[in-house]
């Protein structure tokens, strides 16, 4: 394409809300065969709300929230957001610490205590009355932490983010163009199926630590050429090493400067319209 063909291009993805950093990154969306989505705050609305707790509820809450006050994890802003609702009384946590990917630790009350997923509390018995509940949970794509006080598991809290309005159109369009689609997430298996045939995503790739998405990338990059659509601090790496990285703009700082694209109206669908418009430009004018 021509200069003028690239700024005319680039141009209108812009009026539309498609930041394109430069003609190349509109050329190379033109090779595209496979879209790969972060999860939460890019398929889904990244709002997530507390819907269920199991267990002593007031203890389970009382726990989590301590903990979860000194996280910035959107899982932490749902469960402090429930906490407050319900009036709670939240003790002041010691000895914060983040394990990326798993959860949260801190001393609550004078004990140990745990809130994240089963590969944080995996020295932690659960019942198997907990477990069929925990499954039965994420089966309703649902993300499920586990609250742990002193060696014991004391309840579950479960946490909904729903798909936003335009996903699955999106995803449907993508696949209308002969693209594969491909979720890669963080959170469990189950969730992240539940969400992905919601939405019709093709494959899931979930249990996914936050250092391993670009490796995730990378793997898929031997056979394909790869775009990748996240927003959040840990999905910057993949952004980078994807063939075109497509930040979401209510995204991270950081994530928005790894990628060749921003979509101002964190619309999916938008997707779909810089594929387009790469075809116009590169298509008609060679
Ligand atoms: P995502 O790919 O959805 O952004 P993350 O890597 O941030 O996922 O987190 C993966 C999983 O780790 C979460 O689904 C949750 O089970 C657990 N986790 C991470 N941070 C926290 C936290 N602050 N509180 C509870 N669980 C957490
Ligand atoms: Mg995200």
């Amino acid at each position: 394409a021509t200069p003028t063909a690239l700024m005319v291009g680039t141009g209108r993805a812009a009026k539309m809300g498609i930041l394109i950093k430069n003609g190349e990154v509109l050329e190379r969306v033109n090779d595209i065969d496979t879209v790969v989505f972060d999860k939460t705050g890019t398929i889904t609305v990244g709002k997530p709300a507390v819907t269920d707790i199991i267990g002593d509820a007031d203890q389970v809450l009382r726990v989590a929230a301590s903990l979860e006050a000194a996280s910035e994890h959107p899982l932490a802003a749902a469960i402090t957001a429930r906490a407050t609702k319900d009036k709670r009384d939240i003790p002041v946590a010691a000895d914060f610490k983040a394990v990326e990917g798993k959860g949260v630790q801190a001393t609550v009350d004078g004990k140990q205590a745990f809130v994240g997923n089963t590969k944080l509390l995996q020295d932690y018995q659960i019942s198997a009355d907990l477990q069929s509940k925990m499954v039965e949970l994420q089966n309703e794509a649902k993300t499920v932490v586990l609250v742990g006080r002193a060696g014991a598991v004391i309840g579950l809290i479960a946490i909904q983010d729903a798909p936003k309005s335009t996903s699955k159109e999106a995803i449907a369009s993508l696949h209308a163009r002969g693209l594969k689609t491909v979720m890669l997430t963080g959170d469990n298996e189950r969730v992240a199926r539940a969400i992905a045939d919601q939405v019709g995503i093709d494959d899931v790739v979930a249990d996914v630590l936050p250092g391993d998405k670009a490796d995730h990338i990378k793997q898929l990059q031997e056979t394909n050429k790869v775009a990748f659509v996240g927003d959040g601090i840990n999905d910057a790496p993949a952004l980078t090493q994807a063939d075109v990285g497509i930040a979401m703009g209510s995204g991270t700082d950081i994530a928005i400067e790894s990628g060749g694209i921003v979509l101002v109206k964190n619309d999916l669908r938008d997707v779909d319209t810089a594929l387009a418009l790469s075809k116009k430009t590169f298509n008609r004018i060679k």
